[in-house]
This record gives structure tokens, C-alpha cells and sequence, in this order.
């Protein structure tokens, strides 16, 4: 069985970790309320999309 000949250091284990970071969702402003939402996506609170009211509350 393959044994690691060194012991991997604190500094490279860090290194490596370094690609492991979450991404922040694409978040902007709705036009029409001014509340967060995921772009590309209809509004949560007002229902809208492009300006248009798309869902019927
Ligand atoms: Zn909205």
C-alpha cells in the first residue's frame, strides 16, 4: 500500500484548501421593490421579473 513518504505541513495543507471556497450566489437588486434576489430569477417578495409582474398574488 502507497504510504506518504512526508507529512503534509500546515502551509501546504492551507494552500490546497485554498480552492475550497464556497461562491457567493449572484445577488442583485429588484427594480421594482429594491429587496435582494438571485439574478435571473423571479422576485421572492414582489413577484417580478424585467419589470413585469409575473406572479399573481
Ligand atoms: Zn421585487
Amino acid at each position: 500500500m502507497a504510504v506518504p513518504k512526508r507529512r503534509t505541513s500546515k502551509t501546504r495543507k492551507r494552500k490546497r484548501r485554498t480552492h475550497l471556497n464556497l461562491s457567493v450566489p449572484g445577488m442583485v437588486e429588484c427594480k421594482s421593490c429594491g429587496e435582494m434576489k438571485l439574478s435571473h430569477r423571479v422576485c421572492k417578495s414582489c413577484g417580478s421579473y424585467k419589470g413585469e409582474d409575473v406572479v399573481a398574488n
